[in-house]
């Protein structure tokens, strides 16, 4: 039986395999997708919005160039993190059950069956888009991920939302020669976008390179164009691609389904601030999936922290023992 087992290789995962392993605890990461999964999904041009230090684990320094990296140095970054401090870690195997037996729990994935007395769960949120629940999202122009803006030059874009990725694709698109409208629902673009793109797409709406509609909604896709509703009235537009960037969540059936309590209104998982632990004993959570719908709470800079309480409570309860 393994003290603990990891679930999600992403980089809260592999901080809290590095806190297990200092603390001399058998343990194995299973992660779904490739190693920091979500951070490979990520934009090919993307910046964090982070400096370096802020994103370290471990203790481990990780130098960049830059003054925020980029992805291709995180991904070397958590690579080597990983490599070097030589982490079990199982790629391409999902989780599918957490069933409590022998005192610990019985994890089944994809691929094997293990026993563990303990779990950490950091599945992140970023294999679950938001919807936008409307006519025609289901046609192949719609897009939630969005990797390299080259794809869109000289087409009709669409982008829907106002966050980070939201603004990094409509100023990327259109950079490459795309015309992008925007629609975003509030009547400015979010303050949460990093202080040095702000000004950036507010000077390119302004002078009208991009056009923008505050206080509207998408409200249908057909293949040849969209119907969007402005406070001047509904309007229709040609349209080649719409890049709906309305956001993420974590996969809530599934920790619904392992037995987490998750509240009603924004279901965010029950669980210990000091401890991490869930309502299921033994069963801790750690990274941005602790945040529900509220994605935005946590992130790599202040979660990284939820790999120390765990060991730490880990390792405290084993010795009360
Ligand atoms: P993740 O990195 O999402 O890792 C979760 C892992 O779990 C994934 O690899 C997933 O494949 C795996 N998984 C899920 N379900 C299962 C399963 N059933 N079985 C096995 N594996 C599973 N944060 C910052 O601090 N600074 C920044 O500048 C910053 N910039 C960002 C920019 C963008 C565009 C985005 C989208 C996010 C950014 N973030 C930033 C947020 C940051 O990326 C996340 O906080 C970080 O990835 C969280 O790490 P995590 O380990 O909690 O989750």
């Amino acid at each position: 039986m393994l003290d603990i087992l990891i679930i999600g290789g992403g980089p809260i995962g592999i901080a809290c395999g590095l806190n297990a392993q200092k603390a001399g605890l058998s343990f194995v990461i299973v992660e779904k997708g490739c190693l920091v999964n979500s951070l490979y999904n990520y934009p090919s041009t993307m910046t964090f919005f982070s400096t370096s230090e802020k994103l370290e684990i471990g203790g481990v320094p990780f130098v960049s160039t830059h003054k925020q990296p980029n992805r291709a140095e995180a991904l070397e970054y958590y690579r080597r993190v990983a490599t070097s401090n030589h982490l079990p870690i199982n790629l391409f195997e999902e989780v599918t059950a957490i069933l409590p037996e022998n005192g610990g729990y019985k994890v089944t994935t994809s691929k094997a069956t293990y026993q563990a007395k303990r779990i950490i769960i950091s599945t992140g949120f970023y294999d679950i888009a938001v919807n936008l629940n409307i006519p025609g999202e289901d046609l192949p122009k719609v897009r939630h991920y969005y990797q390299d803006p080259h794809y869109y030059a000289m087409q009709k874009v669409v982008v829907v939302g106002s966050s980070n990725s939201a603004i990094d694709v409509a100023l990327e698109t259109w950079r490459k020669g795309a015309e992008v409208t925007l629609v975003v629902r509030g009547e400015e673009i979010s303050q949460r976008v990093k202080y040095w793109v702000r000004p950036d797409i507010i000077n390119r709406i302004k002078e009208g390179s991009i056009k923008a509609y505050f206080n509207s909604e998408l409200t249908a896709i057909r293949e040849h164009e969209v119907d969007i509703q402005t406070p001047e009235g509904p309007i229709t537009i040609p349209n080649d691609f719409v890049m709906a960037m309305t956001g993420y969540k974590p996969n809530f059936d599934l920790l619904k389904k392992w037995g987490l309590n998750l509240s009603t209104d924004k279901f965010i998982p029950e669980y210990n601030p000091d401890t991490m632990e869930t309502n299921l004993p033994g069963v801790y959570l750690a990274g941005v999936v602790c945040g529900g719908l509220d994605t935005h709470l946590w992130f790599i800079e202040n979660s990284r922290i939820h790999a120390d309480m765990i060991v730490d409570d880990i390792v405290a309860k084993r010795l009360i023992k």
